[in-house]
């Protein structure tokens, strides 16, 4: 497991370094392809310096090109900018025009006089007198307490086409009293629609105001401009001066706090802001940006920029930030090779530990077999070693004549007998195993009555132990016959009989019950013994496997037993089952099926 986990370290490692490369990687990526972008910019602003007549901004975007020509401006597209830094001197209605009505109104007070004295003029041709007399018309009928026809003298005023009056146009003076007289009438309504209306024309650049003009009307009707725009004629308001101190330039200007470019060369000019800027200069570098895999954006970028070019370098008033392009497929990119790094770690790992564990277990068994092989010779040596010491003290008595009468000697003779017998029996015991273990144990099976077999075993049982004070108490419900190789049933039987009676030091009592179950033919050896604790019930079936009680109470065996009997009840398409607990004794039961 050290060496899989080493594996698995040095992987993370890999792949933590790996995952500052790709970082880095695309970082100088970033970096190459903002220097490029920069460059690019460069040309492109160069190149565009000397061709700004040909320069028309999208009515959408927020710049303008604007042409200074005799003290007048004109704007592409037309109609862009709020106000402007010079306008155009309009003609002027001679005052003496009014001067009639004038004296009505003002030195006698006569409105209704000065109101026809108007109503002349406003029939006049010159739309500049018709506008004028139109607004005194409406001053004239406020005065006189008719506000409702002085609204629809102001409507006319604002019919009477693109004349100026003082310098401001007819109409927006027009509009801008209807305003106020609406507001003095409390139509609130008519009066917000008036102003909304007015809004709308002044953002739209309906008219050519100065500076003055334009903030004093937007101040009374309470309209405040989109910045970008206000921005925009702050700019050109900018230019206006400064062109006269240098013919052609590129300024980066901040007004109404939005960074703007503007370039001039000579009469022509450019005003721009971030949009256009964006929409214009930068969007063809496209093919250039998609090559490089990045993606660019002025200030206010969403995702984490991996590239910045200060304004000082790029010439513009913005940072140009550089980003990955796909943020997405690169981190897919990287996860796929993490997936598989860290998969190869993990089968790499896996099969080191599965090979490490098979080893060890391989390395465990071996051991474990040579340790029960040397626990084997031992102990059967131990078995042999109680009749063996028996015949010779017996023989050695005979020899040494110290047998003394006739009931002595007759007892000697037995215990020879009997030492005998077991020799006899751990020899065919052994001989047994080595051919069941070979699979060459024949069985020759032949139609058996159990009850009589087992009558049989029990009776030599109990010959063989007499005198050691054990009983077999055998109860028998005759069962029906059944296929059995009678010798080496007759092995089992007396395995399990020499089990209980070794493992029963106390209880000196075994029973032994044969019966019908159903299809089967139960033999039960039961005792009360040591029993056997539940973890080990399985186990002690397994060839040269002992129960730890035995081995606690110094019991001799050579852990074959239990083995053989499993064997020859296997043979016999039976099974054996164990009912146990420590303390409580055993009941071994051999299941066989019945014949037919
Ligand atoms: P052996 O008796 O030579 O050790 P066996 O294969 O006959 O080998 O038995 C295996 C183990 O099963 C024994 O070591 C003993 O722990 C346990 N065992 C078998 N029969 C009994 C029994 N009747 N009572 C308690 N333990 C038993």
């Amino acid at each position: 497991m050290l060496p899989a986990a080493a594996l698995f370290w040095l992987s993370w490692r890999s792949l933590e370094q790996d995952r500052l490369l790709e970082a880095q990687r695309i970082r100088t990526r970033s970096e190459q392809a903002a220097d490029l972008i920069v460059t690019a910019l460069e040309q492109r602003l160069a190149a565009l310096e000397p061709r700004l007549r040909e320069v028309a901004p999208a009515a959408s975007d927020d710049a303008v090109a604007v042409v200074f020509k005799d003290g007048r401006i004109e704007t592409r597209p037309p109609n862009r900018l709020l106000y402007y830094p010079a306008i155009p001197s309009s003609r002027e209605v001679p005052p003496q025009a009014f001067r009639r009505g004038e004296e009505l109104e003002f030195r006698q007070r006569d409105h209704a006089r000065a109101i026809a004295a108007f109503r002349e003029l406003a029939r006049s041709p010159d739309l500049a007198i018709r506008a004028g007399a139109h607004l005194r018309i409406a001053r004239n009928l406020r005065k006189a307490g008719l506000p409702e026809p002085a609204l629809a003298e102001y409507e006319q005023m604002a019919r009477c086409g693109p004349v100026r009056l003082d310098g401001v146009p007819a109409d927006l003076v027009a509009r801008r009293a209807r305003y106020a007289l609406l507001q003095e009438l409390k139509r609130s309504v008519e009066a917000q629609r008036e102003a909304e209306a007015l809004a709308r024309d002044l953002a739209a650049g309906r008219w050519l105001l100065d500076r003055v003009t334009y903030l004093h009307f937007a101040g009374e009707i309470g309209f405040q401009a989109p910045a970008e725009a206000a921005a925009l004629a702050g700019a050109v308001e900018w230019l206006w001066t400064r062109r006269r101190e240098t013919p052609a330039g590129r300024e980066s200007v901040t007004v109404e706090g939005r960074p703007m470019i503007a370039l001039w060369r000579g009469e022509h000019a450019l005003a721009a802001g971030s949009r256009y800027v964006e929409q214009s200069w930068l969007a063809p570098l496209a093919p250039l940006l998609k090559n490089q895999g990045v993606r660019l954006s002025l200030d206010g970028a969403s995702s984490p920029p991996q590239a910045e070019r200060a304004a000082s370098t790029t010439g513009l008033p913005w940072t140009v930030r550089v980003s990955s392009a796909d943020p997405d497929a690169d981190s897919r990119q990287f996860a796929a090779r993490r997936r598989f790094l860290l998969a190869a770690a993990g089968i790499l790992s896996a099969l080191l530990c599965a090979g490490s564990y098979l080893i060890a277990r391989a390395v465990n068994r071996e051991l474990a077999v040579a340790r029960l092989q040397s626990d084997f010779v031992s102990a059967v040596s131990h078995e042999f070693r109680t009749p063996l010491t028996l015949l010779r003290q017996t023989t050695e008595a005979f020899v040494e004549g110290r047998a003394g009468d006739e009931a002595e000697r007759q007892s000697f003779y037995q215990a020879q007998a009997r030492a005998t017998q077991r020799l006899h029996r751990l020899v065919e015991s052994l001989l047994d195993f080595g051919r069941m273990e070979a699979g060459a144990k024949p069985y020759r099976m032949r139609s058996t009555d159990v009850a009589q077999l087992v009558r049989g075993v029990v009776e030599e049982f109990q010959r063989e132990m007499a005198g050691s004070g054990l009983s077999v108490e055998l109860s028998v419900e005759p069962p029906p016959p059944v296929e059995a190789d009678p010798d080496a049933l007759t092995h089992a039987i007396w395995n399990l009989l020499d089990n209980a009676a070794k493992y029963s030091p106390q209880c000196r009592t075994i029973w032994v019950r044969v019966a019908g179950q159903g299809h089967e033919v139960g033999i039960a050896v039961r005792d009360h013994g040591l029993g056997i604790p539940a973890h080990e019930q399985k186990e002690i079936f397994r060839k040269f496997v002992r129960g730890a009680g035995s081995e606690s109470n110094g019991i001799l065996g050579a852990g074959i037993g239990l083995a053989m009997v499993a064997h020859i009840v296997e043979a016999h398409r039976g099974r054996v089952s164990l009912e146990s607990a420590p303390g409580a004794g055993s009941t071994f039961t051999i299941l066989l099926p019945a014949r037919g």
